[in-house]
């Protein structure tokens, strides 16, 4: 009985992140289902984090420079996502599964296996294991990208931005 329970209270937890995910606008929003996320996981959290948008070798998604509250992801490459796949699920589900990596190296887990296997975890915890992005988790952010020749591209290369309020922002992608 406690069993069915718990498990019913998950399939509506998972329920609700998976709409949040699916209508959030904007990097904002995202990060507050990052943030949630963890929280509901690990029960760690970490307030005061700042986003940049920059434009970053393609092969590389986003970083966050130890002992900095700044996470800068990579501007060109969440564009060619958005070009290429016009579904915000799978937009949002990109940008989460880079926001979340970053911000479990800012909670104080230098070594990428241990993140890339929370980041799964939680992935499969809070949307399920058949989730976009519990896959993406599993596989990697650039597994929706295969076949694009990301090595061709000529990404311009514009100026560093921060995203205004982003703790509670309402930014939209698209600049
Ligand atoms: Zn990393």
């Amino acid at each position: 009985m406690a069993r069915m329970k718990s498990n019913r209270k998950d399939s509506l937890k998972v329920k609700a992140y998976r709409s949040r995910l699916e209508n959030a606008e904007g990097y904002g929003e995202v990060w507050e289902i990052v943030k949630a996320t963890v929280k509901s996981s690990l029960n760690e959290r970490r307030v005061g984090m700042m986003l940049f948008l920059d434009d970053l070798p393609l092969r590389l998604g986003a970083y966050h420079s130890l002992g900095t509250n700044n996470i800068v992801l990579n501007r060109a490459l969440v564009n060619i996502v958005e070009v290429t796949s016009k579904s915000k699920r799978l937009i949002n589900s990109f940008v989460y599964v880079l926001l979340i990596h970053e911000y479990l190296h800012a909670l104080g887990r230098p070594r990428e296996s241990q993140v890339r296997a929370l980041v799964y975890k939680i992935s499969r915890e809070s949307f399920g294991q058949d989730h976009i992005t519990t896959q993406l988790a599993e596989l990697g952010p650039w597994s929706i990208l295969k076949g694009i020749p990301l090595d061709a591209m000529n990404a311009p290369k514009r100026v560093i931005e921060i995203v205004k309020d982003f703790e509670k922002a309402d930014k939209k992608y698209i600049i």
